[in-house]
């Protein structure tokens, strides 16, 4: 294979049940949005519920369908709705609708009338993300329209949601602020008489840094892949984590040049003496950020080297020196790093990105194997 993304979903099942064990007693939500993070949704979604994850989570409908087309039970909360997407088919799905605002709340109304079904809806609030969810002038009105919804049997609240801003950086006040602004969100909706199924706040780094987040859910994405949200704080094995994916390719060809040869597209990199270039056989049309021109790290022939030059769209070249190695031999771009391979979090600091960035964008030319 000359790339390919192995993904080891004993490890997302042992990353969801070490978030169970985390979440003590709350339900784990786990988010499968972006292809489950470039892991595999479907894969991924069937694991996380093997090991126990209640609730799965998707960001666009389309995304929320292809849980349901590929069988998926259960339920499901997809939160990017925008006027024109399928409203009545993820009614009839029983996907959970996340409503922001009341014209979100009049299409899943509408969306009721035409399937002949009550819509799940979960109101969301905007505690101060400044993104997605409703606005606390907003927010009574929002719940009273979605009471009277419920009351004509067109809408049924599942659930009173929202999001952090800064939850991976523990200690930011805002985190405070945005908890006391959901418990204020909680109460005038339960005056209003709304009784949901769940209440969460918690993505990966709440779910494994503030337990006063937890409420009845908790929201994890990265965390399932074993990834840590907080490099800062602590490294996946911290948590009782281990990455999920590696990235691995097969050498396309290794070569004797002399010295001073430039190497790849604008010559940045130009050899210092004659050595041994391997050609790896995969760019930035494979997802590899053309950022780690000259500072991703690779495992190749048992040493980490360093990108040579830039990254093309489907190729890059490593220097290894005096050191040999053979066209097909195994070049590792990142893992769970026990074998001595780079991390994702390595990449991530080698390009300027995050660890979210580094497995995401692993593109679809890549194959996924899933073991
Ligand atoms: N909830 C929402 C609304 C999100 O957008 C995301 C991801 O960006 C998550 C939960 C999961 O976040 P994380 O991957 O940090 O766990």
């Amino acid at each position: 294979m000359r790339v390919q993304a192995t993904v080891d979903l004993a490890a997302v099942r042992a990353n969801v049940r070490a978030l169970r064990a985390r979440a003590r007693g709350a339900a784990v939500m786990a988010v499968v949005k972006a292809d489950g993070y470039g892991h595999g949704a479907l894969a991924c979604a069937r694991a996380a519920k093997r090991a126990g994850a209640a609730w799965l989570a998707a960001a666009t409908p389309h995304e929320a369908l292809a849980l349901r087309a590929a069988g998926l039970p259960g339920p499901v909360l997809c939160w990017l709705w925008t006027p024109g997407d399928p409203w009545a088919e993820a009614v009839s799905a029983d996907i959970d609708i996340s409503v922001s605002g009341e014209w979100a709340l009049r299409e899943a109304v509408a969306a009721a009338r035409t399937t002949g079904r009550t819509a799940r809806i979960q109101l969301k609030a905007d505690t101060g993300l400044g993104r997605n969810g409703c606005q606390p002038a907003d927010w009574a009105a929002l719940v009273s329209a979605a009471r009277a919804a419920e009351a004509e049997g067109l809408a049924d609240v599942t659930g009173l949601w929202s999001h952090f801003a800064c939850a991976d950086e523990p200690g930011h006040p805002s985190i405070a602020t945005q908890l006391s602004a959901f418990h204020e969100a909680l109460k005038i909706a339960e005056v209003a008489g709304i009784r949901p199924e769940v209440r969460h706040m918690a993505n990966s780094p709440a779910t494994l840094t503030l337990p006063e987040s937890h409420f009845d859910l908790v929201r994890p994405g990265l965390a399932v892949y074993g990834l840590s949200p907080v490099p800062q704080v602590g490294g996946p094995a911290d948590f009782g984590l281990r990455p999920a994916m590696t990235l691995s390719a097969r050498l396309a060809g290794v070569k004797r040049v002399p010295a001073g040869h430039g190497v790849s597209y604008g010559h940045t990199y130009t050899t210092p003496g004659e050595t041994t270039l391997a050609l790896v056989p995969a760019g930035y049309g494979d997802g590899i950020p053309r950022h780690a021109s000259g500072t991703g790290p690779v495992l190749v022939a048992g040493k980490w080297r360093t990108v040579a030059g830039r990254v093309a769209m489907d190729q890059f070249v490593v220097d290894l020196g005096g050191d040999a190695a053979h066209a097909g031999d195994e070049a590792v771009l990142f893992g769970p790093g026990d074998r001595g391979e780079p991390t994702a979090e390595d990449w991530a600091a080698a390009c300027g990105s995050i660890v979210y960035e580094i497995v995401t964008r692993v593109g679809a030319r890549v194959p996924r194997v899933h073991v």
